[in-house]
């Protein structure tokens, strides 16, 4: 059976009405009378859905088989921010409602959700207690039960699910501190000029212990390091590099801290040439993120920014570091395109980005 989803227009809405009937009469008849009763979910409601543009029906070669509100957002869902127990995705997800197939629908449910997750990478759905059908069809799917949450429509508790996809499980997934990093940091597009900094910096020390002690480590470093206030840093002389040396809470790595002042003293100097340090990051592929292989350990790209740093006098700018850097900040774009990184970044739209090496202008602003 071919199906596809697409978005509820008015014409559906005798289909629809009748798959909701058939759907109550269902739940009626395999022990579930009370999740809908006799007339959830409502027409006025359901027009509602179609005029918002968040109905989706499903069709089977040509026929309309299925129905869902499908909607994604910030804390989409109020009713889910109370919940005995927890979801463990972060606040950006999709929701589902008022899912329902007829008769001939089978195996549209399942098409419907896996819809849905490929739409968002992170989807909560909830279901009634007596709702087995559909519990069972979400377990199938590999959504994983979550804990009772409470609608507004009834006192009857339900059983919320979620289903929450992401890359880099060999990389980033080995505790909750990492997957964090991964859900919020790690291959964002960054352009705050503070927030790049700091990564550099954090790149640097990186160089030979594990990134998650470097992030266990970030607000000592932070306090330690002026939170990361560049022009301090480049500052910095002897003493306070011994101050530095004697405090357990970062790497002390005498190297690391001097090639730290150093680098600092660098970055003022990009950016009084190029306006800022993010203006000369992102000048190398003219402002696009360019998608690379997660497990790919330097490219065309490290190669030459790492050559350009150099150049310029920055120390442990090899070019696996910089591949490492430039992973972190979204320059190379690295999240897969079922993860929820992927979705929340639109990152659909770096697919023709490439980088184009003899296309960048070298130098900054001050070469003309
Ligand atoms: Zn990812």
């Amino acid at each position: 059976m071919n199906m596809e989803i697409r978005k509820t227009e008015e014409r559906d809405l005798p289909a629809v009405l009748a798959i909701y009937r058939h759907a109550r009469t269902f739940m009626r008849e395999h022990g579930n009378p009370r999740q809908w009763g006799d007339k959830w979910p409502p027409e006025a409601l359901i027009r509602e859905d179609i005029r918002r543009g968040k109905s989706y029906v499903c069709e089977a070669d040509g026929r309309v088989e299925a129905t869902f509100f499908y909607d994604e957002g910030e804390n989409v869902e109020p009713a889910y921010s109370v919940i005995d127990g927890s979801f463990t995705g972060p606040a950006r997800y999709g929701v589902v409602h008022r899912i329902a197939a007829s008769e001939n629908g089978h195996g549209a449910g399942s098409f419907c959700v896996n819809w849905a997750v490929s739409q968002c990478g992170n989807l909560r759905i909830d279901t009634h207690p007596d709702n087995l059908v559909m519990q069972n069809m979400l377990q199938k799917n590999g959504f994983r039960y979550c804990g009772i949450v409470h609608i507004p429509e009834d006192d009857d508790p339900r059983y919320a699910y979620e289903k929450v996809v992401r890359c880099g499980e060999r990389y980033y997934l080995k505790n909750e501190r990492l997957t964090r990093y991964h859900d919020e940091e790690w291959g964002k597009p960054e352009h705050d000029e503070q927030k790049l900094y700091e990564m550099f910096v954090l790149e640097l020390f990186q160089a030979g212990v594990s990134w998650e002690l470097l992030l266990r480590k970030r607000e000592n470093f932070r306090s330690a390091f002026d939170n990361f206030d560049a022009e301090k840093i480049a500052a910095y002389g002897p003493e306070k590099i011994d101050a530095l040396m004697q405090d357990p809470g970062i790497i002390r790595n005498r190297r690391k801290i001097e090639a730290a002042i150093g680098n600092a003293r660098v970055v003022l100097k990009l950016r009084e040439e190029f306006g800022s340090f993010s203006n000369y990051l992102w000048h190398f592929t003219e402002n696009r993120s360019i998608p690379e292989r997660m497990d790919a350990v330097t490219d065309q790209l490290s190669d030459d920014v790492s050559k350009d740093m150099k150049k310029r006098g920055i120390r442990f700018a090899g070019s696996v570091t910089v591949f490492s850097f430039l992973q972190a900040v979204g320059i190379l774009y690295c999240h897969d395109p079922e993860c929820l990184c992927f979705h929340r970044d639109h990152a659909e739209t770096f697919a023709q980005n490439h980088y184009q090496p003899e296309n960048r202008v070298s130098g900054g602003r001050n070469d003309r």
